[in-house]
């Protein structure tokens, strides 16, 4: 009796609290005992599931943050192929409108910070929160930075042993006036296995990178036995039927989520007994990132295309030019964009006079990146100059334009635009030499 009203008063605390001014949690509960399973599924026998020992999520509705900045135009979109002329192949992929959740996830290559909380979590266990968080790093093109600052962190954890763990949605984690933890882990100590560390932390962290509850997919084939499954919750959680539709069998909108193909074994998946459905099967307990989260982290949050460097010639049109590029992926810093001009030499013949390209900003100038080797005056030669710009400063719908000195050493724009930009992403690096500019 105790632990029933206990618990009631935890749900009208958290519906208290979850009101239309604050940020969605998703809220998941332990499971009470690891090791049997992990015996069972190691002697590879079918494994049989003690649903009730597991504790599941509570998926609150989505209260709609209206103020998040939009995501760029391209944050969703794959990352173009670039030819060796220096055009682009586009990446063919249909994407979702972009809409509630969408909305809520991060911009492609975004380094997001996490501060884990020193209270109740030991070294042992936010070491173990790191490494299972970092397992979304390898599949979708994020990155996790984590800091000892908690102000500034825009993830905060804490380790609360509430006996409940939960997560913000995405980006809602931006509007947190009142410096609220984002995040919580209620039940790990110095026993908890493996199996429980990814389990949890990997579901949270997905859940704070925008992912939701897979078994409400608007593609999930689950057919409920309404009554079994009104009376398993009402007896596992003491739901009423209304907040079993609502955390349970209701699907997700099409319209405001983006959906991979339904997948029982994502780790974003509700571990669903048989007998609660119709027909079929319902998901075990999944502990790890499935094939299919794989797939939808890279698709949502996709890598370079190509490799980590792509290398070509552009062509001016203009005399002979030959520009040689190299377009480098992750190697400055994930907020900026490097740009380098320096003059090459092809055949022992070194370019001279002066060169110069404009990269477009979002407040419709240019910067400029000049350089120069005939002056007499020797201070005034440079044969190279690399420069950084804020990645969210340049404007990726227009093109990298061309100068050089022309006939009398007139300063001359080239017609050429290297339309390349739709393809940068912070952290790249452009270095452009040119090698040639007149004919033979
Ligand atoms: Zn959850």
């Amino acid at each position: 009796m105790k632990k029933i009203f206990l618990a009631l008063i935890m749900l009208c605390g958290y519906s208290y609290y979850s009101n239309a001014q604050q940020p969605v949690k998703m809220i998941d509960r332990p499971v009470k005992d690891m090791s049997i399973k992990k015996d069972i599924a190691i002697k590879n026998m079918p494994v049989i599931y003690d649903f009730s020992k597991v504790k599941i999520c509570v998926d609150k509705t989505p209260a709609g943050n209206n103020n998040l900045p939009p995501r760029r135009s391209t944050a969703g979109n794959p990352i173009p192929k670039i030819n060796s002329d220096g055009s682009l192949s586009q990446v063919g992929v249909i994407q979702q409108p972009l809409t509630t959740a969408t909305e809520k996830m991060w911009n492609t290559g975004e380094v997001i910070t996490v501060y884990l909380a020193t209270n109740n979590g030991s070294e042992f266990i936010r070491d173990q929160v790191k490494q299972y968080a970092r397992a979304w790093e390898q599949h979708a093109n994020i990155k996790f930075d984590f800091i000892n600052d908690f102000s500034s962190a825009k993830i905060k954890v804490g380790f609360f042993k509430t006996g409940q763990s939960w997560s913000w949605i995405g980006r809602d984690v931006l509007f947190n006036p009142l410096r609220l933890y984002t995040m919580n882990f209620g039940w790990f100590d110095a026993a908890t296995l493996p199996e429980e560390f990814s389990r949890t932390v990997t579901h949270e962290f997905g859940h704070a990178l925008g992912f939701l509850h897979e078994q409400q997919s608007p593609v999930s084939p689950l057919q409920w036995n309404r009554d079994k499954t009104y009376a398993y919750f009402k007896a596992n959680d003491n739901w009423d039927a209304a907040t079993v539709d609502v955390q349970v069998i209701n699907k997700y909108s099409r319209n405001n989520t983006n959906f991979s193909n339904y997948d029982r074994f994502s780790i974003m998946h509700y571990p669903i007994p048989d007998e609660l459905l119709l027909s079929g099967s319902g998901a075990p307990q999944n502990n790890w990132l499935s094939v299919i989260d794989k797939q939808y982290a890279r698709l949502w949050y996709p890598f370079a295309p190509t490799g980590s460097t792509t290398t070509g010639n552009l062509r001016t049109q203009d005399d002979c030019d030959d520009v040689f590029f190299k377009f480098q992926y992750n190697v400055v810093p994930a907020d900026k964009v490097e740009f380098t001009l320096q003059l090459g030499e092809t055949e022992a013949r070194k370019v001279t006079w002066w060169k110069q390209v404009g990269i477009p900003r979002t407040n419709n100038t240019e910067t400029f990146l000049w350089v120069q080797n005939h002056s007499l005056i020797k201070e005034e030669n440079r044969t190279s100059i690399t420069i950084q710009i804020p990645f969210n400063e340049i404007d990726m719908n227009k093109g990298i334009s061309f100068f050089k000195a022309k006939m009398f050493g007139v300063h001359t724009p080239l017609n050429y635009k290297w339309n390349v930009l739709q393809a940068v992403r912070g952290g790249c690096r452009i270095t452009l030499t040119w090698n040639k500019d007149v004919c033979p």
